[in-house]
């Protein structure tokens, strides 16, 4: 099988792992098989059809929104799409019908690297099925990443994946190669992840090698993390497929970005994949997935504790209405918030209002009171939302702000 074959075969359903802020490419980019003259041939004559974009995808290429906010497109692929373990939602487990292909690490780092030459990607997302155990496939991950770094010279963006049972040294050795690594803990704690991937521990094989990360972070100077900084961290759960709650959910996120750093914590709304255990289980909403996202938000950057988050009898954050809206609809509509006086935590809880335009208002403030509305919108503020939950110099909003002029 040559390197375009096996490469579409292991990214395939890579599309559901999210990694980075991943989306449809804007731009086109140059696929493996593709002679650079064809796709300039493509380009030109505007015909940069679906079927380019098609084959793009098909091969594990992404257009991302990289932490620091600029675009690349980026590699999203497998070691091996072979996996020994049989998590019940995932399309590479076990028992599955399906046609896998496994490349060495070195093949792996050159047939990135050939891509990366040409300009077709500029990041690299690495993960694995689990074959031969977890420590087996985390050294293969990490021979490739040292391949890449060390032989290659590549200095690019490089996201690692850490598998399920890998050990501390192994960790550690990913976080001197890589700008970010995952785990992927897929449940919020040992019960469901019983439902959800019978075969693996939570405490020991997932958040263990979590609390690691934390504590190299904390214990080792950053100056031996690639590039002297120490990698960002991620993680992701499956969400709806076992009945847990946003509740459970939302707990095990404020404890992994409040005590672990974690940058971030993905959702995925659970989507059943044929020949799996749970084919003919119903697909979450996905408006569940954006409202934990907007609520793992205002944990990680808008101050708000677990008792603050508006949950329903049932555990659930309402669907209707974001968290952040319906915290201010029951403490602010009574009792609202003087612009002109409000703390900065204060000024985060106001919809409309996110972290820099609360620190728009604090440097304004300290040049001068705040009279006008229109200083306001003039600072980036969201006036219209923030309307029903202010005063600005004692005074309530004109019930009409969007008619103003700008
Ligand atoms: S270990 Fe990973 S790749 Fe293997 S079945 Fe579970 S989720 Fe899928």
């Amino acid at each position: 099988m040559d390197t375009e074959a096996k490469l579409a075969l292991v990214s395939d359903q890579m599309h559901l792992e999210p990694a980075e802020e991943t989306g449809v490419a804007g731009r086109v980019v140059a696929p493996c098989g593709f002679a650079p003259d064809e796709l300039r041939n493509v380009v030109e004559s505007g015909a940069a059809s679906s079927a380019l974009e098609a084959k793009k995808n098909s091969l594990g290429l992404y257009d991302a929104a990289m932490p620091n906010g600029k675009r690349m497109t980026m590699l999203k692929t497998l070691l091996t799409s072979a996996c020994e373990r049989d998590c019940y939602y995932c399309p590479f487990r076990a028992k599955r019908n399906y046609r896998r292909a496994t490349f060495k690490p070195e093949e792996m780092a050159q047939a990135f690297h050939q891509m990366f030459d040409a300009g077709m990607a500029q990041g690299l997302f690495l993960s694995s099925g689990v074959a031969g155990g977890g420590v087996r496939t985390q050294d293969r991950l990490i021979a490739t990443a040292e391949i890449l770094r060390r032989k290659l010279n590549y200095t690019g963006y490089l996201h690692l994946k850490i598998m399920p049972g890998a050990e501390r040294e192994q960790v550690f050795r990913a976080m001197q190669l890589a700008d970010r690594i995952s785990i992927n803990l897929e449940a919020p704690n040992a019960n469901r992840l019983t439902a959800l991937a019978p075969h693996k521990n939570f405490a020991e094989e997932l958040l263990r090698p979590l609390q690691w990360v934390e504590e190299i972070r904390k214990s080792q100077p950053a100056r031996l993390g690639w590039n002297g900084r120490w990698p960002s961290t991620v993680t992701q759960f499956v969400v709806g497929a076992v009945g847990e709650n946003d509740v459970e959910i939302l707990s095990t996120s404020a404890y992994l970005i409040q005590q672990l750093r974690l940058t971030r914590t993905y959702y995925s709304a659970f989507s059943p994949v044929p020949d799996t255990p749970f084919d003919n289980h119903a697909p979450e909403n996905p408006w569940r997935e954006h409202r934990l996202y907007q609520a793992s938000f205002l944990l990680r950057d808008y101050q708000f504790e677990m008792e603050e988050m508006p949950f329903n009898r049932d555990g659930n954050l309402p669907l209707e209405v974001d968290p952040k809206m319906a915290w201010a609809r029951a403490h602010l509509t009574e009792h609202p918030t003087e612009v002109n006086r409000a703390e900065r935590n204060e000024l985060l809880r106001i919809p409309g209002i996110g972290p820099k335009g609360a620190d728009a208002i604090l440097s304004a403030r300290r040049r001068g009171h705040l009279h006008d509305w229109r200083d306001l919108e003039k600072l980036g503020i969201a006036a219209a939302r923030a309307a029903p939950f202010v005063l600005l110099d004692g005074k309530r909003p004109p019930h009409q702000l969007s008619l103003w002029p700008a």
